[in-house]
């Protein structure tokens, strides 16, 4: 059933094609709302693939829409019939879906953004080179925004490749009464591909105000094998296409009715310099990490926590609850949009 948009100035329809578990299309339309309204093409414990989002490449425009509201444009792309555009709020750093048609954008340059928040955010996690250690000058260490601003904490929790099940009852134990628990997931595709049921369940939290995600991009395949020297390992393993293990979690998340932050965290929080710039030059930030929770180091305010609520790392979790239990972990948990200065 399809229902024509009223023609009429600064107004348009968005029509997505929602298929319900397999059956009959469903439309939706629109006139402009901000954010748009999108949703997976199909519904289901399977994961729509990041094939979905069609025509994916990066831009970086200025754009206002009819009701004065400015955004960056960091990515253009389609899907179903609809020009879609991944926008940044460039001073809260929150990002969103935007229709394509309901915007007016020009190209704009770094140079000219420089003043922004934003901006600023990516040029300081560029240049935070993180720990080069003295035999391995050729990779990079925990570089790029390690540490928040503020007090309280930031907690983080990788979703790497994983055969267990998502770790549902430390994500519920996290909620309070008083709802929209602040948590950043570094998500990889293949955990997302292989874990549409627990990938429902974190949209179901977030739907009902349980938990605010922030999705973070963990590279699609995650690369990882053990044994091997940290320079030719994790995304510095030969023949990885960056580009495409950070386009393609995006064009997943997306796909699957999720809209990507403006974070990236490298896999085994191992880069180096070259990596760090392909993800300034598509504006994202390196997230790297205070406290790995597992390796017990002291706690401070504005730490950036990362546990794996990804079934691999039992005993970072229980280390969790007991710091949060005996008060050494104090709140407030914040939104990780917050954590640059
Ligand atoms: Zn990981």
């Amino acid at each position: 059933m399809l229902k024509k948009a009223p023609l009429r100035r600064a107004s348009c329809a968005i029509i997505l094609l929602l298929a319900i578990g397999g059956r009959a299309a469903l439309a939706a339309d629109q006139t402009c709302a901000s954010p748009a309204r999108f949703g997976p093409t199909t519904v289901g414990a399977r994961p729509a693939p990041f094939t979905d989002a069609r025509d994916y490449r990066a831009v970086f425009q200025q754009c206002h829409d009819a009701a004065g509201r400015a955004r960056l444009a960091t990515r253009r792309f389609v899907l179903g019939e609809t020009k879609l555009l991944l926008t940044v709020d460039p001073a809260t750093l929150e990002t969103s879906v935007e229709a394509e048609a309901c915007w007016t954008c020009a190209d704009t340059t770094d140079a000219a953004q420089g003043d922004t928040r934003f901006i600023k955010a990516i040029d300081v996690a560029a240049r935070a080179s993180g720990v080069t250690p003295a035999k391995h000058p050729d990779y990079l260490r925990n570089a790029g925004l390690a540490h928040g601003a503020g007090e309280g904490a930031f907690i983080t929790g990788d979703l790497c490749p994983s055969s267990r099940p998502l770790d549902r009852s430390f994500l519920a134990a996290l909620t309070s009464p008083g709802g929209s628990t602040p948590v950043a997931l570094s998500i990889s595709g293949l955990w997302l591909a292989h874990h549409g049921e627990d990938f429902q369940w974190l949209r179901e939290q977030a739907r009902t105000g349980a938990l605010a995600i922030t999705w973070v991009n963990h590279s699609y395949h995650h690369p990882y094998a053990p044994g091997r020297p940290l320079a030719e390992n994790f995304l510095l393993e030969p023949g990885v296409d960056m580009r495409a293990e950070v386009f393609d979690t995006e064009r997943l998340l997306l796909a699957n009715g999720e809209t990507p932050s403006v974070f990236f965290r490298f896999p085994g929080l191992i880069s180096n310099a070259a990596q760090m710039e392909t993800l300034r030059e598509d504006h994202l930030i390196a997230l790297g990490a205070d406290a790995w929770l597992v390796f017990s180091p002291p706690l401070r305010p504005g730490d950036i926590v990362l546990v794996h609520p990804n079934g691999n790392e039992p005993d970072g979790l229980r280390r969790f609850a007991r710091l949060r239990a005996s008060g050494a972990l104090r709140g407030p948990f914040r939104p990780l949009a917050q954590a640059p200065q």
